[in-house]
């Protein structure tokens, strides 16, 4: 196994950076709470996703959940507002299949610009609670995001989503050999991820895999 040297964040510190044990993670009332935090309402409206059908040059793709309001919420609270404490909830709904014998994770990354306005990546944030619970090392130096673009959202053709997208990405050749697996926070059309894996693949990776919280792909 190769060595990464990003860090990862030991169990301990999840335990501390997570809410109190009575405040449902979605809605933050005070309630009788499930098993993954959640209030009897959010429990009705967080709803498992079957996989979406996907494309090459992604190898396999794995979804939580079906992205509705109530998410939209909690992800947009995570990624707008730094309200970090719905990572370690949000990735409790990613799931790697043994099969794909991943060696590393690699977050969707962020143009520096953005990221330095934002603060952090989200999608690090996501991939960082995953490695620990999984251990699967993560790294964020295999892929990086080297020409900006606009933000996808405002794209809603899959076309003009795939061409905004195209030739943002640079692949580190330390990816040479391995399985990867893309983490984000929701797969909409694809695009995204399927120009990281495309660089991926044209650095030599043999498999590149997306992982991902929520999708509203029909
Ligand atoms: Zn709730």
């Amino acid at each position: 196994m190769r060595r990464f040297s990003d860090n990862r964040i030991g169990e301990t510190m999840l335990d501390l950076l997570a809410p109190g044990p009575y405040h449902c993670y979605l809605c933050g009332r005070e309630s009788v709470l499930d098993a993954e935090g959640l209030c009897e309402e959010c429990r009705t409206q967080v709803l498992l996703c079957p996989t979406p059908s996907y494309l090459q040059p992604l190898d396999g793709l794995s979804v939580g959940l079906q992205y509705n309001d109530l998410l939209k919420r909690a992800i947009l609270s995570m990624k707008m507002h730094r309200n970090r404490q719905f990572a370690p909830f949000l990735a409790q709904y990613l799931t790697i299949p043994d099969a794909w014998q991943a060696d590393v994770l690699v977050p969707v990354p962020m143009h520096p610009a953005r990221e330095l306005v934002r603060g952090f990546n989200h999608s690090e944030l996501l991939t960082q609670y995953l490695s620990a619970r999984t251990k699967i090392p993560y790294s964020s130096a295999l892929l990086a995001k080297t020409r900006y673009s606009l933000p996808q959202k405002r794209f809603l053709d899959p076309a003009a989503r795939r061409k905004n997208i195209r030739n943002s990405f640079t692949a580190d050749p330390a990816c040479k050999g391995l399985r990867i697996v893309l983490i984000d926070d929701i797969f909409t059309t694809g695009a995204t991820v399927y120009e990281c894996a495309k660089t991926l693949k044209q650095a030599g990776a043999i498999r590149v895999y997306a992982c991902c919280v929520a999708s509203s792909s029909r």
